[in-house]
Parts: C-alpha cells; sequence; structure tokens
C-alpha cells in the first residue's frame, strides 16, 4: 500500500463531527427534503442592525486594509473596559490578542502553552475542536467523564492530575450540556491551578447566555495569583450573531499574548479589519437587541425542556446557559440502534430531525439538540422524536 503523503499529525486529525452533520443536512434540502436543523451551533438571528452599520461605515470610510496583529486599539480598549466591568479582570489592552475567531484564537493559546509530553485535563462531554486544537501540539487530552448534571468539581480534576499535567480546559456554559461550573468549585479549582502551578484556558463563549438565576463567574477574577495562570478566551459569534464575521479574542499575561500575537501574525496577521469595527460597534451600542435574543433563547429552552422532559425514555438535564441539552438516550439503545450515532442517523432518515450523536463530544448515548431554531420548529422537533421513540 502506497504511504500516506500526509503527517502523522494531520492523519490524527478528525474532521468536525457537526460540519459533517451539517453536509448531510444540506445535501438532503438539496433533494427537496425539509430537515428541521437542530445540529447547527450558531444563533439563528441576524446580527442586530447596529453592528452591521458599523461594518459598512467602515468599508465605506475605506477601512479595509491590515490592522496591528493583535487587533485595534479602540477595540482592545474597549475589551479591557468589557473585561473589567463585566468579568472584573484588569486586562490592560496590550494584554489583549484579537483574532479571526475564539477557534484560531484557542489554537494560539493551546500552541504557545502545551507541547509533547505535556496533558491537559478536559471536561467531557466537550467540544472537539479543543481536543483536535490539543493532539496538534502533541500534548494528550486527558479526558474527566462527567455524568448528569455534568457538575464539574476540582475534586474530579485533582484525581485526574499527574506531574506532566499542564493546563486545566474550563468551559462555563458549556458547549454541548449547557453546564456552568459553580463559584465555589471555580474558587477551588483555582487554588489547585495556583498549588500545583497549572494554565487555565477558559473558554467562556457562552458567558452571556444563561438562565434563570445563574450568574456567570470568570476564573481570572478570583485572585492575584489564578489571574497570572489564566487565559480567558471570548468572542462575538453567539453573544451577537456574528459567526460569520469571524471575530474572537483572549486576554491573559503579557508573555502568552505577546506570544500569542507572534504565532498570530504568522498565521493570519490580523483579524478583519471590518468585522474589528463592527465588534466596536457591537461593544459600544446598545444592549438592547442581545438582551431580545437571550430572552427569546430562554423562552426556547423552556420550551425545549418541557417537551422533551414528556418523553420519558429521555434523560433530560436543564442547561443553565448556551443554546444546546444534552440528552441520554441510553434507554433507546440496543440491538436496533446500538449507537447515539445510529439512533440520530435513523431520526434524520426518518423524521428529517437532525441532531449530534453524543460520540461528536466523546460521549456516547445522548445527543445535542440546539435550541438556535424557531419556537415553531422545536415544536415540530420535539412532536417528531417522540413519534420516533414510540415507533421502535
Ligand atoms: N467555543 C465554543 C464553546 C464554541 O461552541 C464555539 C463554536 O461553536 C467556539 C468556541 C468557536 O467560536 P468562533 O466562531 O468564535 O470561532
Amino acid at each position: 500500500m502506497k504511504k500516506s503523503l500526509l503527517t502523522k499529525r494531520i492523519q490524527r486529525l478528525e474532521p468536525s463531527a457537526t460540519l459533517a452533520i451539517d453536509a448531510k443536512v444540506k445535501a438532503m434540502q438539496k433533494e427537496g427534503i425539509s430537515v428541521i436543523n437542530l445540529g447547527i451551533g450558531e444563533p439563528d438571528f441576524q446580527t442586530p442592525e447596529y453592528i452591521k452599520q458599523a461594518g459598512i461605515q467602515a468599508i465605506q470610510e475605506g477601512f479595509t486594509h491590515y490592522t496591528l496583529t493583535a487587533g485595534i486599539t479602540e477595540l482592545r480598549e474597549a475589551l479591557s473596559q468589557k473585561f473589567l466591568k463585566e468579568n472584573k479582570i484588569a486586562y490592560t489592552p496590550s494584554q489583549i490578542v484579537v483574532g479571526s475567531g475564539s477557534k484560531p484564537i484557542l489554537y494560539c493559546a493551546f500552541q504557545v502553552l502545551c507541547e509533547k509530553g505535556d496533558e491537559v485535563i478536559v471536561p467531557v462531554p466537550t467540544w472537539n475542536s479543543y481536543v483536535e486544537q490539543i493532539k496538534l501540539t502533541e500534548a494528550k487530552p486527558v479526558f474527566i467523564h462527567l455524568k448528569p448534571p455534568f457538575t464539574l468539581t476540582s475534586k474530579l480534576i485533582r484525581q485526574a492530575l499527574t506531574s506532566k499535567t499542564k493546563a486545566i480546559l474550563l468551559n462555563t456554559p458549556s458547549n454541548p450540556t449547557g453546564a456552568m461550573v459553580s463559584k465555589k468549585e471555580l474558587e477551588n479549582i483555582a487554588a489547585l491551578a495556583v498549588k500545583h502551578n497549572l494554565w487555565i484556558i477558559t473558554d467562556e463563549m457562552y458567558e452571556k447566555i444563561i438562565f434563570g438565576k445563574a450568574h456567570h463567574i470568570s476564573i481570572a477574577s478570583l485572585g492575584k495569583d489564578v489571574y497570572q495562570q489564566t487565559v480567558t478566551i471570548n468572542g462575538f459569534s453567539k453573544t451577537y450573531a456574528m459567526t460569520g464575521w469571524r471575530l474572537g479574542y483572549a486576554g491573559g499575561p503579557q508573555e502568552i499574548i505577546t506570544a500569542m500575537a507572534n504565532l498570530q501574525g504568522q498565521l493570519t496577521a490580523s483579524a478583519s479589519s471590518i468585522s474589528q469595527k463592527a465588534a466596536l460597534g457591537a461593544l459600544t451600542g446598545p444592549t438592547q437587541p442581545v438582551e431580545e435574543m437571550i430572552e427569546e433563547f430562554a423562552k426556547r429552552r423552556d420550551i425545549v425542556v418541557e417537551s422533551l422532559q414528556q418523553i420519558s425514555q429521555l434523560l433530560v438535564t436543564p442547561p443553565e446557559g448556551s443554546f444546546f441539552i444534552f440528552v441520554g438516550i441510553q434507554k433507546l439503545l440496543g440491538e436496533k440502534y446500538p449507537t447515539s450515532t445510529s439512533w440520530c442517523e435513523a431520526l434524520l432518515q426518518k423524521e428529517h430531525v437532525a441532531l449530534i450523536p453524543g460520540e461528536a463530544f466523546f460521549a456516547p448515548g445522548f445527543f445535542r439538540l440546539s435550541f438556535a431554531s424557531s419556537i415553531e420548529n422545536l415544536q415540530e422537533a420535539a412532536k417528531r422524536i417522540q413519534e420516533f421513540v414510540n415507533e421502535d
């Protein structure tokens, strides 16, 4: 057999399962099949008008060239204010790097902090890009398997520590579970990281999409020592419905942020100048459109939880944040559908509802449903899931 021309690093890379399902859905839609796509990981809302206008203005004013690699100063100043006001973290503008989405920002963080021989603790279920990006550094992801209600504790992290542990990954609220890490546990995790000299990479993309009494806390705000060992990552995609603008950012200790910006300088250079102006508009404009989107997510979340709870075979954990719910289907697996992948595939073929199987998040026996879809679609999808469950 001919030897692969690809590096081992790239041969080990798993393509995005979410994007693969999306491609399948698009192919079905092209054939004229009406699919309810609840696999998607992006808000179904339009980018608010005032943000679009800031982008249009940038184009009209000819703001269409490379910018500083770390991002335009005004945006990093606005982000510095945002971190202080909303997250209670004091990052100066030079401690902030802006990039083309939080995905490449995460990539830079892992590349700067991790290498062969290191271990990174990853609570699972988790978003698979973290795992692939950690593997690309040749460090080893070490999984902590969480069971519903997916509560992460410092005790579980302590049990996974070895002499090789270099970093802990946090994602609160989580994709795919919507679970949040409590303040008490964040304090304990911070103490653990300080004691063992570990990095914390915290992805806070869904910080504003939270429900009920839940309250987001940034671990870097919990003390001077943990602040020195944390990289806080965030982006505009989810909060402002700006996935296509590709804009993310990180704050952290100066040395790390400078190194991330240097790496970015050799990869993508600066993020889009137009998107940066739009993001500045997002931060400095009215808050009402975002509040309305969050209210709508909260309404949908309640409807989804209630309708799925009526299907007794499902294990439903109401999410505290994000626009995802991660539902257990162990009771429905057996001879006919041995895995959540086969179950989700059959649901797609028979009922035309697209969900993402738990395998994509290293948690077989579950599906992820995105409620970034209309209430009408969500109610119809729940009805079809019920019918599918009843059929078998
Ligand atoms: N972090 C989490 C937890 C996500 O779910 C996603 C997108 O699905 C991202 C980061 C990537 O977002 P961006 O569009 O900023 O690259």
